[in-house]
């Protein structure tokens, strides 16, 4: 068992479960003689690793048919252009909610491709909210509609999946296209109410260098914009399986042993509910106090990603050594944001979270 607990925003804590097996498995898995990490993608033994993480992947999500699962790499960044590349088709227009650092990013890509009108904003606010449906101004012609479900530095969720059709001058057919990296598999979501999902692995479902896009079939036939590289265009992907190239073969791996643990904690709602009960620990904590500050409206707050400030800036750096002398790792916040940013992902045992609470509590009696 390991003494420390993490809370790193990604890569970020993974279940101890899974790197035990990982560990057990590195030399030989199940009695091939080789490593996962020396296998060839194409035999039979990593093709089923792969089927296995697909089909509980789609087990797990209810993904429905209809819907390709791709995995890919360049994390989520890459993301930010393939999106615009292969979706924007003739009208070469989008949508895009600005919510923070991560939907900024992926607006400023994809204003390289076309052109790209803010369809909701929470700016005035300094991004502490989820801008409400009802602001919503939806572009005629729009190619899609993307937005952040979580904004992994501003600690903003998304508690709610847009309704498209409920906006004056839009209607359903426009796909809808989420960022969901910090808080996939956090929670059920209706998987149909999606046109296209993309996920960096290394905050919720594996380590870093894969990206799981899970898109709509329809979409595959949108024409790319002209110039994009074969390896740029879902269509490569859906044509061959993700094996046009040699994927991420071990983060496949570790990604469907995550996937295995996940179903062995009940699945989406159960781990949801233990991911609330976190949660609440830390922002009933911080409420509660005069010297724990979150910025963020409360009915927006991340359950992933808590940012926190103290009173006392100055206090910043005591706080976080004496964090890490108790064992509690990566609480810096943002380098943007400043203060402290508690990520408590799916792997982040409720244990790790009550050790949290406790010592913020131990240091506020004794700074405050
Ligand atoms: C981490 C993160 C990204 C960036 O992911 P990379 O894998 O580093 O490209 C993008 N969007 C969100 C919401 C993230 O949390």
């Amino acid at each position: 068992m390991r003494k420390t607990y993490n809370f790193s925003a990604g890569p970020a804590v993974l279940p101890e479960e899974v790197l035990e097996q990982a560990r057990e498995e590195m030399l030989d898995w199940h009695g091939s003689g080789m490593s996962v990490m020396e296998m060839s993608h194409r035999g039979k033994e990593f093709m089923s690793i792969m089927d296995k993480t697909e089909s509980t992947l789609r087990e797990l999500a209810d993904i429905p048919a209809g819907y390709k699962i791709l995995f890919l790499q360049g994390g989520a960044l890459s993301q930010f252009a393939m999106v615009p590349m292969n979706l924007l088709g003739e009208s070469g227009k989008a949508d895009y909610v600005q919510t923070g650092q991560w939907s900024e990013k992926a607006i400023n890509e994809a204003a390289r491709y076309g052109s790209v009108h803010i369809a909701a904003s929470s700016e005035s606010d300094g991004f502490n909210s989820a801008p409400p449906l009802a602001q919503w101004k939806i572009s005629p012609g729009t190619a899609y509609v993307h937005y952040t479900t979580n904004e992994t530095i501003g600690g903003v969720e998304f508690q709610w999946i847009p309704d498209l059709s409920a906006i004056a001058g839009s209607d359903k057919t426009i796909p809808l296209v989420a960022d969901m990296s910090s808080n996939f598999l956090s929670r059920p979501f209706d998987v149909s109410k999606f046109g296209l999902i993309y996920a960096g692995a290394q905050k919720n479902v594996g380590p870093a260098g894969l990206v799981l896009v899970i898109i709509r079939e329809d979409l595959l036939d949108v024409a790319p914009l002209s110039g994009t590289p074969t390896m740029y265009r879902y269509k490569t992907y859906a044509d061959n399986a993700s094996m046009y190239n040699t994927p991420p073969t071990y983060a496949i791996y570790i990604m469907g042993l995550v996937m295995e643990w996940l179903k062995k904690q009940g699945g989406l709602a159960a781990i949801e509910q233990r991911n609330i009960a976190k949660a609440r620990l830390i922002y009933d904590l911080i409420d509660a106090s005069s010297f724990y500050h979150c910025p963020v409206n409360r009915a927006d707050r991340s359950r992933m990603n808590i940012p926190f400030t103290l009173s006392d800036s100055s206090l910043d750096e005591v706080f976080l050594k004496q964090a890490q002398t108790h064992g509690l790792l990566q609480l810096k916040g943002h380098r943007s944001v400043g203060g402290m940013r508690a990520s408590i992902y799916n792997a982040m045992p409720l244990e790790g979270v009550q050790a949290l609470a406790a010592f913020m509590q131990e240091f506020e009696r004794n700074h405050a």
